[in-house]
């Protein structure tokens, strides 16, 4: 994960030791390859803008500490400010005053939603609740199906559409799901939606129309961070059309570069909440923008 772009901000660093006192042209330079440093990594342009004018400003008013040399101070308002561009804190679900919270998923197929209902599931009944999955991809062959068979992995309850009753319509589905968890006294309930190869106008509707019958407490846009800064531009769209609260990363352990994970936070406005790293249902945990800070700096 984010291999070159760690290995080139090392370079950065090494190039650094030894120097007594930075002047402003050694910061240009360094700056300079921070900047090539991100662009190669796919972070979005005007992310890369941001961090460069901060890392700059803050280092050019870094007072000369005896504690820290410059190499290391460098290094430190690096990793405070890819924390800053990760989120800061790790921002946690909200839960409904009222039972149930709702947790809606959305994003292109093949995001990992599914996997993703199945390891909130699993995660959620860690902490004590009793989740509800809620298959509403009625669009992609066998998703429902999927969605049954993470849930029994997971040990946690599914609601699907019965023949009859319901099918075909994932807006009945969602709204039916949510008085089906208050009987049965699930507290949050995940709502998996269809999602499309591409962005496109039917999708969002159905995914607006789902939204507007659950009143989810959650929104969690599910990406592919292998797509890197294209990322972006599915994100904006996914906010313009459905609106979101939180983002999730999935595929992060195929993912060498790191553009995605960098860019999202940043230019959507909404925190990255969980990171997906593997196809098992283990692979999942909430997110740490100091870990992974910490990981990038190595
Ligand atoms: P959906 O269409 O959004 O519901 O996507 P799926 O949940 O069906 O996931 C698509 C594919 O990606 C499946 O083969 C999953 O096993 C795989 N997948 C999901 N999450 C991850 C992940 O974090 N890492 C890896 N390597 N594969 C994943």
């Amino acid at each position: 994960m984010f291999e070159t772009l760690s290995d080139r901000l090392d370079k950065v660093f090494t190039g650094l030791r030894g120097k007594g006192r930075l002047t402003d042209a050694d910061i240009d330079a360094t700056a300079r390859e921070i900047r090539i440093a991100l662009l190669e990594a796919d972070v979005a342009l005007p992310v890369v803008r941001a961090f460069i004018t901060s890392v700059k400003e803050r280092a050019r008013g870094a007072e000369v500490s005896g504690a820290l040399n410059p190499a290391q101070q460098v290094i430190k308002i690096v990793n405070e400010e890819l924390i800053a561009i990760l989120g800061g804190e790790t921002r946690r679900i909200r839960l409904a005053k009222q039972s149930p919270t709702v947790i809606m998923l959305a994003g292109l197929q093949g995001s990992g939603k599914t996997t993703l209902a199945g390891k909130l599931g699993r995660w959620l009944k860690e902490q004590g609740h009793a989740p509800l999955l809620v298959a509403c991809d009625l669009q992609r062959p066998n998703a429902v199906q999927q969605l049954s068979v993470v849930a029994g992995q997971a040990g946690v309850d599914v609601y699907a559409p019965e023949p009859g009753n319901g099918v075909g319509d994932p807006i009945r589905v969602a709204a039916d799901s949510i008085e089906h968890a208050r009987r049965t006294m699930h507290d949050v309930v995940v709502v998996d939606t269809a999602g499309r190869l591409g962005i496109d106008a039917e999708l969002m509707a159905q995914a607006a129309g789902i939204r507007d019958a659950v009143s989810p407490d959650e929104t969690l846009f599910v990406v592919d961070a292998m797509i890197g800064q294209d990322a972006v531009t599915t994100a904006e769209a996914f906010r313009d059309g459905v609106g979101f609260t939180g983002v999730v990363l999935t595929k992060l352990d195929g993912d060498a570069r790191g553009g995605a994970a960098l860019s999202v936070r940043h230019v959507t406005g909404q925190p990255i909440m969980f990171a997906s790293t593997g196809e098992k249902l283990t692979d999942f945990d909430v997110f740490h923008p100091e870990r992974m800070a910490s990981r990038i700096l190595g």
